[in-house]
């Protein structure tokens, strides 16, 4: 479903994605890890075109993401393009990143509303749809001060599920809440990766990783240096730095 190709990345002389390369088959799960200043962030940022790329390609479902090739070069497709293509991608940050003066419900009706078009009370349907699936149904009129951190980020998850997107794409999820909320908010995407959604997620919490990642990737210093499945990487990690972060994070 998604292939990352070769992808490099610079902010100003600093090369942060040194060629890299990775495959997200559909309804797979990627977790991918390493040390801070690796370049996950940034990876996730380019494939969700919140940052530009400077040389390779991601393509999704085969069509290049954010850039169309002419004259042998690559040139960035019109906003109004690009936005389409984004609209396929849902993302969730550690900060949740809610609009603090709309109700769960708007928060989540918001982009459906203004950019797909679709009838509103069919909006509001699904909206209810998947508050209930991640378990707040009954919160849909609370504002996101009244929600614990691990109701709003579930929130959040609902909020990019609302666009129908063909990858979710997790950025440390978890890492901003008290440890006795982590549970529900990993809950909801293990629900969601057993029902098919292809996802790669950044996160340290390795027995999350292990449970319900088909493959995990580990970069470091903008390089995937090492990538498997679960048991590859975790119980026989081939690298030696693969061998030093697993100690820091276990
Ligand atoms: P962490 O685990 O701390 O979140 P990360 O693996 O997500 O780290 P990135 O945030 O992708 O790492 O950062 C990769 C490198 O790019 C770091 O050296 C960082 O300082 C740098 N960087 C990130 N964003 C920017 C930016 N907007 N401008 C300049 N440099 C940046
Ligand atoms: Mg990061």
């Amino acid at each position: 479903l998604l292939e990352i190709s070769a992808v490099n990345k610079f902010y100003a002389n600093l090369h942060v994605l040194k060629g890299v390369s990775l495959e997200v088959p559909e309804g797979t799960v990627a977790c991918l890890l390493g040390p801070s200043g690796s370049g996950k962030s940034t990876l996730l940022r380019c494939i969700n075109h919140l940052e530009s790329i400077d040389a390779g390609r991601i393509t999704m479902s085969g069509q290049t993401l954010a850039y169309e090739e002419r004259d042998g070069q690559m040139h960035e497709r019109p906003r109004a393009k690009i936005d389409r293509q984004r609209q396929d991608i849902g993302m969730v940050f550690q900060h949740f990143n809610l609009f603090p003066h709309y109700t769960v419900l708007q928060n989540i009706t918001l982009a459906p509303t203004l950019l797909k078009k679709s009838r509103k009370a069919n909006v509001t349907a699904q909206a209810m749809e998947l508050l209930d699936k991640v378990g707040l149904a009954n919160k849909h009129n609370a504002y996101p001060s009244a929600l614990s951190g691990g109701q709003q980020q579930r929130v959040a998850i609902a909020r990019a599920l609302a666009m129908h997107p063909k990858v979710m794409l997790f950025d440390e999820p978890t890492s901003a809440l008290d440890p006795e909320l982590v549970a529900e908010v990993l809950k909801v995407m293990k629900d969601l990766a057993q029902g098919g959604m292809t996802m790669i997620v950044v996160t340290h919490e390795m027995a999350f990783a292990r449970e319900v990642a088909d493959s995990v990737v580990v970069m470091d210093a903008g390089v995937i240096i090492e990538s498997g499945t679960p048991g590859e990487v975790f119980d026989n990690p081939q690298h030696e730095r693969t061998r030093e972060f697993l100690r820091h994070v276990r």
